[in-house]
């Protein structure tokens, strides 16, 4: 059951970083609310204050530009995102993950912001977002700071985000010419986080077709989404084949910090890693061929 809390509905942002300041030890920030009222119903939450940030419209927005890339408000939806023309434009792997993360009454009105936040280390965007080398804003009273979506998530359900802070924006680089992503994920209940996600991304040398970048990223295989950094050494620098995925799939399965849970145990995990990198290694490398 929830317990009572005062709900404050801030119109702006200057507005939301001024109560999140007043009431930091006794408030929640609540966007779409889809994680965090589940923690509220369990009983596992029970702020006096919800600061519902919603409403702050001058963080809903999706911003393309050719050379600089994406810029994404926090409060953007999940269904924003994946219906965005702006996705069309090299991010197509961001509309991809979009579709299949949740069902559409969630992504409706859940926020990129707000998973991002929430920490959950099965959540899907993480994983695609650090494959794309994405960088992401946050704003306190303070001022504003800016970091690798690779260094924000520091441990299961923690982020780097600091007391009186908001994420305000997720920034994804235009990617460089010959570069190819792709991510799937294996789960067991339909709509629902990942049991094991892998996120791929290459970028190929115009010439010869070398890999000169390698990101390969997993989502659900330890407290925060991981690159599998051994797997991306075996790749770079080479001409990608059929063997040498193998072994990237190999070398990320034993490097991922596998567990196991009600979902999965840690051998079948592992599995799915191997598998998973192979194939999303093959997609990465089609499409970087075509990029
Ligand atoms: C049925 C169901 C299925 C789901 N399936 C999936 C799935 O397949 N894949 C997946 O990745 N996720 C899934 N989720 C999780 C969900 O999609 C996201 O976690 C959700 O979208 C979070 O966004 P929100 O806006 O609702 O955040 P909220 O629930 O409002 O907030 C989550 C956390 O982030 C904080 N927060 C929110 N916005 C900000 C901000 N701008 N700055 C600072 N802190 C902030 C809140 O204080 C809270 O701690 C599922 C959820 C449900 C209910």
């Amino acid at each position: 059951m929830l317990r009572d809390f005062e709900h404050l509905a801030p119109k702006t942002l200057e507005e939301a970083l001024t109560l999140l300041d007043e009431h930091q030890d006794e408030c929640k920030v609540i966007a779409g609310g889809q994680s965090l009222l589940i923690l509220m119903r369990q009983g596992l939450l029970a702020p006096e204050y919800l600061i519902d940030i919603k409403g702050v419209s001058e963080l809903n927005y999706i911003e393309s530009d050719a050379k600089q890339g994406l810029r994404i408000g926090a409060l953007t939806t999940h269904r924003a995102i994946e219906k965005s023309p702006a996705m069309k434009n090299g991010f197509g792997v961001l509309a991809e993950m979009e579709h299949r993360l949740a069902s559409i009454q969630t992504r409706n009105w859940g926020t990129i912001g707000g998973n991002i936040c929430h920490g959950d280390p099965a959540g899907d965007p993480a994983p695609v977002l650090i494959a794309l080398n994405a960088t992401l804003s946050t704003a306190s009273l303070g001022g504003t700071r800016n970091m690798a979506v690779e260094d924000f998530s520091l441990d299961f359900f923690e982020t780097a985000l600091e007391p009186g802070e908001l994420l305000t924006e997720i920034q994804v680089p235009a990617a460089p010419p010959h570069t190819g992503t792709a991510h799937t994920k294996f789960n067991i209940i339909e709509s629902d986080v990942a049991t094991v996600g892998v996120a791929v991304s290459f970028t190929l040398d115009s010439g010869d077709g070398v890999c000169r970048d390698a990101r390969i990223v997993l989502g659900a295989c330890a407290p925060i989404p991981m690159r599998a950094k051994q797997a991306e050494e075996a790749l770079r620098g080479k001409k990608i084949t059929d063997r040498l995925l193998k072994e990237a799939g190999q070398k990320a399965s034993e490097e991922a910090e596998a567990v196991s849970d009600i979902s999965a145990s840690e051998e079948y995990r592992r599995q799915l890693v191997k598998v998973l990198v192979g194939r999303m290694g093959k997609e990465a490398l089609a499409r970087a061929k075509q990029a």
